[in-house]
């Protein structure tokens, strides 16, 4: 073994030793690394190790670590050129392109990424130690090839009031004690993606804060396992497949979509050496602001491998219903592909121009990557409706596995499933659910709201489209002086 990189093998050993609290279904879940309901993320997070010892991807999916210059997965490394941007893009596409699903690491890369950089700006303003203390958690991250969470989003209760307005404080995440060894908190993170594979929690606070709001604005690494720390899984569409089913399940490796989970802290402490921000409200938004930044530069590399698989699939479908040579059904593919590349396009254009921070570590350019990802929300929906298109209503009324296997009237489901002769109908019948599961439901709201909202990047487009400059530029052409008032 590299110190620095494991395999998808010692992570699911891992996931065996830990003991975190989790339910669903109304079940205490005793092992993620087993359970149906669970398997398809952990293989998932499984192949972002695997492949990373895998020759045509180790170039994509490893680099050096510029604290101890070994080795190490992409997943746990710091930026510090344009070109490593340009990297996770790729990697983030080529891993769709295998899991066809959320691989879940990026979050807390994002975290590791956004929090190394605000804990040193921290720190040059007020002298605190945040960031050495940052640096021997990220050395630790980085010998045992850790997946941590990224946990952000609050419950926010009431939208209106902020953290400290709230009718309920644990709306918001906050320090309810300060110990000699450690603090205490409360509250709650929300859809949080890996939560319940993942050995443990990086998390931040979630929104802009004012000095009343301090005790909210609190950053720290938790253990999965903590005591008081409750995994409540969400559901998924179509997620009780996943107990029974195999060819219905569209995507029974991989799953559709990664796995959110609402995340309480029922007084959880942790031990100063984890605490990375507690109170300095005044760095939230930037910390806020990096990580949405880092996480949105990533939707046209994920999503756009998932596009790839799912183009593909709806090609093979089409060549299978015997309309792949229709013009229209053409045409529809290169619009898809169109769409993808397009998002391609925007990952790879904030990645080249960002920037350095104050740390050393680098950004990409924050406008650019709320473009890229507001573009998500719309074009992935795109691609859905064209995949969805031109594969018919048997998306909607195919009858399951079972019946397909059913003695009395699998002969029936076989004969008029079939297409072009010389295929099959289960190839139709995995190819379709395989559409199924990568345009309906939570796959597509994951595109909606996975990175924030489409509002949350209109507020940071707002923000960082320079009004005065825009202005100024149509004043000179239009020949307007402005006169002093
Ligand atoms: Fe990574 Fe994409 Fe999943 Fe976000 S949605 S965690 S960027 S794979
Ligand atoms: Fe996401």
């Amino acid at each position: 073994m590299i110190m620095g990189m494991i395999r998808g093998d010692e992570y699911r050993e891992r996931l065996q030793r830990v003991k975190p609290e989790i339910y669903y279904l109304g079940e205490k879940i005793e092992s993620v690394a087993t359970h149906p309901a669970f398997l398809p993320h952990v293989n998932a997070v499984a192949l972002t190790y695997d492949m990373a010892w895998a020759p045509e991807f180790e170039e994509l999916l490893t680099t050096k670590s510029h604290l101890t210059g070994e080795k190490i997965n992409i997943f746990t490394h710091i930026h510090h050129s344009t070109a490593d941007l340009v990297q996770k893009v790729k990697a983030l596409r080529a891993l769709g392109q295998q899991t066809g699903s959320c691989f879940a690491r990026c979050v807390g890369h994002d975290a590791l990424n956004a929090i190394y950089s605000v804990t040193y700006d921290m720190d040059q303003k007020n002298g605190t130690e945040y960031h050495q203390r940052f640096l021997n958690f990220l050395k630790e991250v980085q010998a045992k090839d850790l997946f941590i969470s990224g946990a952000m989003t609050d419950p926010k209760g009431d939208r209106s009031l902020s953290p400290s307005e709230q009718a309920d404080p644990d709306q918001y995440l906050h320090v309810v004690e300060k110990r000699r060894d450690g603090i205490v908190v409360r509250g709650a993170k929300a859809h949080i993606t890996g939560a319940v594979n993942a050995l443990g929690h990086l998390v931040m606070p979630t929104t802009s804060m004012k000095e009343a709001d301090a005790d909210f604005a609190v950053c720290f690494y938790v253990p999965v396992d903590a005591p008081g720390l409750i995994h409540i899984f969400g559901r998924q569409t179509n997620d009780e497949r996943k107990c029974g089913c195999l060819i219905d399940q569209g995507n029974v490796e991989y799953g559709i979509v990664g796995g959110e989970a609402l995340v309480v802290f029922d007084d959880v402490f942790v031990p100063w050496e984890h605490v990375f921000m507690c109170g300095e409200y005044d760095f939230v938004f930037e910390l806020v602001e990096r990580f949405a930044t880092a996480h949105r530069q990533n939707y046209g590399g994920c999503k756009v491998g998932l596009s790839d698989a799912l183009i593909g699939a709806t090609y093979a479908l089409a060549e299978v219903q015997g309309t792949a040579k229709a013009s229209h059904i053409r045409d529809k593919l290169v619009e898809m592909v169109h769409l993808a590349e397009t998002l391609y396009c925007c990952s790879l254009a904030c990645s080249c121009q960002g920037y350095a921070l104050p740390a050393g570590n680098f950004m990409a350019d924050p406008l650019l990557a709320n473009v890229t990802k507001l573009n998500v929300t719309r074009h992935i929906y795109e691609i859905a409706r064209l995949a969805q298109d031109i594969a018919g209503g048997i998306l909607a009324t195919l009858p399951s596995e079972i019946d397909w296997q059913d003695s009395r009237v699998g002969k029936y489901v076989d004969k008029y499933l079939k297409g072009v002769a010389s295929v099959p109908a289960e190839t139709r019948m995995r190819l379709l659910r395989l559409i199924e599961g990568m345009t309906c439901g939570t796959a597509l709201v994951e595109s909606m709201h996975g990175a924030g909202s489409p509002q949350a990047q209109k507020i940071m487009i707002m923000r960082r489209a320079n009004w005065e400059h825009k202005k100024r530029l149509a004043q000179k052409l239009a020949k307007i002086r402005e006169r002093p008032k």
